[in-house]
């Protein structure tokens, strides 16, 4: 065992690392599922308790040694209990999809009919799309959002009376508007489904208080912990009364789902660094930060379509935006990725609703304000970079998307020689990059 540190027993890992870092300071950080945590998270992560096993849960483990893991967990616990208001958490699952996964294992059995917000319209793999063991394992019926981008409360309430799902998902991970807990609510009661949420976009807003909890109304409660709640990397299980009250075992099966149906030693350093990341969420700052992230998403609404730019549902009430790109040709997603990534802003390409071109050449991309609020980034910052996207946009007017594949292969050829020479996205980069400097990130670690 060397007892160096990591900079001289592995430079290669070590520099890769350092680069890393390098990137999220100089870049505008507007993909809406990433965030940057404290370094106090960072810091629990990086702790001796990744070497301890501990299968099993707090005074009921599997091994010996475990009296300061129990510790942890119990307050990690006690914490998301509080703060989101629920009689039992679990805190174990490795991330947001095993988490879900869970959630099938504890409340159905193969073949159950399921339903879930369709992955084009904005839903989540892990919701019963085709590729995903959950389309595999059960019977998914997908729902949609309308042609104007809100849910089809019509469509999901048909679907559940003609099919009677054993459950409903409600949640996504491109939706911009306020998700209809209560209206689905209605409609899983009235089929005896289970309703599960799955916050995990919006954790921390709703944290915040500044868009609406699912607690009273869904019987099982999803959220990742690293997305707007700013944790590490982990998921969050959590029974609601409601849900006890259907099934007073079910926080009982969805432990047992958890450990051992799914998982074996659950990772103690992510386990404490969920705890430091939950006990910032429950201070007046998080509170603030929820709301800035909000109002950030919204300034950079506005700021887009004042430049003309076509948003999906015409707004946000989230931390989030899907810009509609298909005034400027089908399939343009991906020429929008490529050149905001050469302006110095991270976005990700994405459906549209009624999606015209294809799930991978999509006609969107989707963004959103969390991280470059955990910079310190405000309403002025937002209008500056919504007029940089709205010019880098005017530099991909020129190119076409085809569908036929050789055409599309030329094309492409032909769009990125092309756009690597546009002098006005390196104008808009040095700007991004000045920006970057005036909101430090991590000015505690080091430098590359
Ligand atoms: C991110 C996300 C997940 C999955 O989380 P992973 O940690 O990536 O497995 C599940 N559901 C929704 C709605 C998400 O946004």
């Amino acid at each position: 065992m060397t007892d160096s540190g990591i900079e001289q027993a592995d430079p290669e890992v070590a520099q890769a690392i350092l680069k890393e870092l390098e990137r999220q300071r100089n870049t505008l950080e507007m993909i809406p599922s990433e965030n940057f945590t404290s370094l106090a998270v960072l810091e629990a992560l990086g702790t001796v308790l990744t070497n301890k096993y501990s299968e099993g849960y707090p005074g009921k483990r599997y091994y010996g040694g475990n009296e300061f893991v129990d510790r942890i967990e119990t307050v990690a616990i006690e914490r998301a209990k509080k703060l989101f208001g629920v009689p039992h958490a679990n805190v174990q699952p490795y991330s947001g999809s095993p988490a879900n996964f869970a959630v099938y294992t504890a409340l159905c059995k193969p073949g159950d009919t399921i339903m879930g917000l369709n992955l084009t319209d904005g839903g989540h793999l892990t919701h019963g799309w085709k590729t995903s063991a959950t389309g595999m394992f059960f019977n998914s019926v997908p729902y949609h959002v309308r042609a104007d981008g809100y849910i089809d409360l019509d469509e999901v309430e048909e679907l559940a009376t003609r099919k009677r799902p054993r459950m409903i998902w409600v949640g996504a991970t491109a939706y911009t508007r306020e998700f209809p807990f209560k209206e689905l609510a209605r409609i899983a009661d009235g089929v005896d489904a289970y309703l599960v949420a799955d916050v995990s976009h919006i954790a921390g807003l709703i944290i915040a208080g500044v868009h609406a909890s699912p607690v009273p109304y869904a019987h099982i409660v999803m959220t990742t912990t690293h997305k707007t709640l700013r944790g590490p990397r982990g998921a969050l299980l959590l029974v609601t009364d409601k849900g006890l009250k259907r099934d007073p075992e079910l926080a009982d099966k969805i432990d047992k789902a958890v450990f051992p149906g799914l998982q074996g030693g659950p990772h103690d350093n992510n386990t404490a660094a969920i705890a430091v990341a939950l006990q910032e969420a429950s201070t007046p700052a998080f509170k603030q930060y929820g709301e800035q992230t909000v109002k950030n998403s919204k300034a950079l609404a506005g700021s887009l379509m004042t430049r003309g730019l076509k948003l999906v549902t015409d707004g946000t009430d989230n931390h989030m935006i899907l810009v509609d790109l298909t005034p400027l040709g089908t399939g343009m997603g991906m020429y929008a990725q490529d050149a905001l990534e050469l302006a110095g802003i991270v976005v990700n390409k994405n459906t549209i609703p009624k999606e015209p071109a294809s799930p991978f050449y999509p006609s969107g991309i989707r963004l959103g304000t969390p991280a470059l609020t955990t910079r310190g980034m405000r309403e002025p910052e937002m209008e500056m970079i919504g007029a940089f996207i709205a010019s880098s946009m005017d530099e991909i007017r020129p190119y076409t998307m085809p569908m036929e594949k050789e055409a599309r292969r030329e094309a492409i050829k032909k769009f990125r020689s092309g756009i690597s020479q546009s002098s006005k996205l390196k104008e808009i980069r040095a700007e991004t990059v000045e920006l970057c400097r005036r909101f430090p990130l991590y000015p505690e670690l080091p430098r590359a």
